[in-house]
C-alpha cells in the first residue's frame, strides 16, 4: 500500500468543492488516512513549492496558496502517487482529461484546485510541512 499527500487548494475551499473532490478519491477506492484544514503561511507555501522558485509564476503561486485555508489529506491505496496525479489531471487545463478533477472544474493555470505529491521523497517532505502547520 502506498501513501501520498493531497491538498485541496484555496480555490477548492472557496468554491465549495471540498465534498465533490473528496468524493472522487473515495469513489476511486482510496482511503483517507488523515485530514486537516490550515491556512498556509508564506514560509510553508515557499517550502512546498521550492522547486519552482525563480519561475515566472512563482509569486502568483505563493499569493494563491496563502490566500485562504486549504485541506491537507494523506491518502492511501495501490499506486496512490501515480493514480492520484492522474485523477487530478494535467496542470494545464487545456490538457487535463475531461473526467479528471482539473478537467471538470478548473480553467486557470494557477488556480487548479488540487495538489498531489510527485514521488515518495516529496510525500514525506510535504507531509511534514502540512501536518505540522496550524
Ligand atoms: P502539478 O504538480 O501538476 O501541480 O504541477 P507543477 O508542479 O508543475 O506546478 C505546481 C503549480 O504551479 C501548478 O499546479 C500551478 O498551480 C502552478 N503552475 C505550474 N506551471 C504554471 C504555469 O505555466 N503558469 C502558471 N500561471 N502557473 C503554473
Ligand atoms: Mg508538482
Amino acid at each position: 500500500m502506498e501513501r501520498t499527500l493531497v491538498l485541496i487548494k484555496p480555490d477548492g475551499v472557496e468554491r465549495g468543492l471540498i465534498g465533490r473532490i473528496i468524493t472522487v478519491f473515495e469513489n476511486k477506492g482510496l482511503r483517507i488516512a488523515d485530514m486537516k484544514m490550515c491556512k498556509p503561511s508564506k514560509a510553508e507555501a515557499e517550502e512546498h513549492y521550492k522547486e519552482h522558485k525563480g519561475k515566472f509564476f512563482f509569486q502568483e503561486l505563493i499569493d494563491y496558496l496563502t490566500e485562504d485555508r486549504i485541506v491537507a489529506m494523506i491518502l492511501e491505496g495501490e499506486n496512490a502517487i501515480e493514480l492520484i496525479r492522474k485523477v487530478n489531471g494535467d496542470k494545464d487545463p487545456l490538457k487535463a482529461e475531461g473526467a479528471s478533477i482539473r478537467g471538470k472544474y478548473a480553467i486557470d493555470r494557477t488556480r487548479n484546485l488540487v495538489h498531489a505529491s510527485e514521488n515518495t521523497e516529496n510525500v514525506e517532505r510535504e507531509i511534514s510541512i502540512w501536518f505540522d502547520c496550524k
